[in-house]
């Protein structure tokens, strides 16, 4: 059995017996929620599931369900992107059928006139007979309008429509690049953008730094408040990110409790004011629960910097910024470490991935 398959194997078994204990069924939805729940990739559903399980022993179905509901089916946006492409495919259909509509009403109208007007030129000029005629005219004039009225009216709800399927289009979009926890740019979106980065830095000229920062001993933290409120603090520690990177600047979630800023037109030197105002931002404050304002202490924040090289690939560059955090770690944490403060030795052994 390959490696993988051992594991997953371990998981399915793992997943089932702590299903038992909660005492709900082994259906495929609360199955699917265990083994999510054991694989340990969903921290904030091992939460829920922990708490449930201190407080009660057990966990209720409509527990699991909600959770199911919040944590598993919002994350999967395919659902949402084939409900929107149903959508569209029912408005653009809507919208051929009133084009058409409109096409054969004015057929036959078109004829109806023809016809009033043929027998205009065959007729005697009798006032009747004209009177008669010019009352065909008016009825058609009228159903013209009514006719034109409907379509305005359709045409209207099909543009709000419209409109409303492009908001949700959006919203989606940013869903989709968007760290459903802290709101900043995702790790997909990371990825695409650093390359993109890079080559702008290279065709402009430009100087480009990368900040790899990790928060400390978080960890503990967790252990010590419970996962939640580390929750609430990794989502604080991305504001505090945020008001201190501007314009261009991408600010993302490179993994748990890291975060990674790309700084094109940065050079090193002013991009390590950037990073030793983020560390001292978050050194200086104070955490309190929400609702008790019970007094958390502070966390801190180790930061790795490094600038782009012209044969840098994107992963050389992490790498050497990632090198430099560990540094910053090493060095007792909670400070800044810059590429140039790497020894040769440094440079060449760097660490494994990054923690
Ligand atoms: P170090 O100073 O060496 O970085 O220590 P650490 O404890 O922060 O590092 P380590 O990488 O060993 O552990 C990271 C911890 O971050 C593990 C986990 O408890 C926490 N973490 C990761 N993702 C999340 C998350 O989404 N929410 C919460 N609350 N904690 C997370
Ligand atoms: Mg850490
Ligand atoms: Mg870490």
């Amino acid at each position: 059995m390959s490696p993988d398959t051992d594991t997953s194997h371990r998981y399915a078994e793992l997943a089932l017996a702590a299903l038992k204990k909660t005492g709900l069924s082994a259906s495929p939805r609360n199955y699917e929620l265990w083994y999510a729940h054991v694989e340990g990739k969903n921290p904030s559903l091992s939460a829920h599931i922990q708490k449930a399980m201190d407080a009660n022993g057990k966990v209720s179905q409509e527990k699991a369900d909600a959770l199911y509901k919040k944590l598993i089916e919002q994350t999967d946006i395919s659902n949402d992107v084939i409900e929107l492409v149903t959508r569209f495919h029912n408005e653009v259909s809507a919208l051929y059928d009133i084009v058409e509509e409109s096409g054969e009403n004015a057929q036959g109208r078109t004829k109806q006139l023809s016809n009033i007007s043929e027998q205009l030129r065959e007729t005697t000029e009798t006032y009747p007979a004209v009177g008669a005629l010019l009352e065909g005219v008016i009825s058609v004039a009228k159903s013209m309008r009514e006719e034109n009225e409907n379509l305005e009216s359709r045409l209207a709800a099909s543009v709000d429509e419209v409109n409303a399927l492009q908001r949700d289009v959006e919203a989606i979009q940013r869903e989709a690049m968007q760290d459903a926890l802290t709101g900043v740019a995702n790790r997909a979106t990371f990825d695409r953008s650093l390359g993109k980065h890079m080559s702008e830095a290279r065709d402009n000229g430009e100087p480009l730094t990368l900040l790899l920062c990790d928060i400390d001993h978080f960890k503990k933290f967790n252990d010590t408040w419970g996962h939640l409120t580390g929750d609430q603090v990794l989502r604080l520690v991305a504001e505090m990110m945020n008001a201190n990177v501007k314009g261009m600047d991408l600010l993302a979630r490179y993994g748990g409790e890291e975060f990674a800023v790309v700084l094109p037109g940065t050079t090193i030197e002013n991009a390590q004011k950037v990073a030793e105002k983020i560390r001292a931002a978050v050194e200086s404050r104070r955490l309190r629960k929400r609702r008790t304002e019970e007094d958390l202490g502070t966390v801190t924040m180790s930061l790795g910097v490094a600038q782009l090289r012209p044969d840098d690939t994107m992963e050389s560059l992490i790498e050497r910024a990632d090198t430099c955090l560990y540094a910053a770690k090493s060095a007792g944490r909670n400070r800044v470490f810059h590429e140039g403060e790497l020894s040769a030795s440094d440079e060449e052994s760097p660490r494994q991935g990054v923690a």
